[in-house]
């Protein structure tokens, strides 16, 4: 993971005066790189009969589509408000550098659907709590959360429903 993570960016105020972003895209960048990261965020749910993947708005589409595709699972995204064009269910959350809101399209999960959520950093984990309230309105179960960053001294994790397994690659 060492070599992975030197492809890791960071880009300090950005997109506010003291955050530290976490910039993956020169990581995806390289096939090689990419290719390794997506295969070790699925690795962990190889059997658990992951049905889809639900990705957060933007970066977690990247992996999380790539991650569906490795699990033959299927790919549902939480947007931003008024992107999602059909029926949606919303839930409101705080985040490192602000306030914001997640959308669903309502009917993406069916009950008991065995849902992976991925997102590329947790940071304070309100994107992540918000994205999991979202799939356990519609009764998906959850299989676990999975980021490619983890910025421990946020204490996302701890935010998060204590029964949903977390798994990050990289501790910062
Ligand atoms: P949070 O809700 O605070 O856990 O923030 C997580 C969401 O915001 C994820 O979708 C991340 O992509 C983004 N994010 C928050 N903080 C950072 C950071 N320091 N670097 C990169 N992305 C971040």
């Amino acid at each position: 993971m060492t070599d992975l993570f030197a492809l890791v960016r960071d880009v300090p105020d950005f997109p506010r005066p003291g955050v530290l972003f976490k910039d993956l895209t020169p990581l995806f960048r390289d096939a090689a790189a990419f290719r390794t990261l997506i295969d070790a965020l699925a690795a962990p749910y190889r059997d658990a009969k992951v049905d889809a993947v639900l990705g957060i708005e933007a970066r977690g589409f990247i992996l999380g589509a790539a991650v569906a595709l490795r699990l033959g699972a299927g790919f549902v995204p939480a947007r931003k408000p008024g992107k999602l064009p059909a029926l949606t269910d919303r839930e409101a959350y705080s985040l490192e550098y602000g306030h914001d809101a997640l959308e669903l399209h309502v009917g993406s999960f069916a009950p008991g659907d065995r849902v992976l959520l991925i997102d590329d950093v947790i940071a304070t984990g309100g994107t992540a709590r918000a994205a999991l309230a979202l799939a356990r309105r519609q009764q998906a179960e959850i299989v676990g959360a999975a980021f490619a960053v983890e910025i421990d001294f946020l204490r996302g994790r701890d935010v998060l429903p204590i029964d949903v397994a977390v798994t990050s690659l990289l501790h910062v």
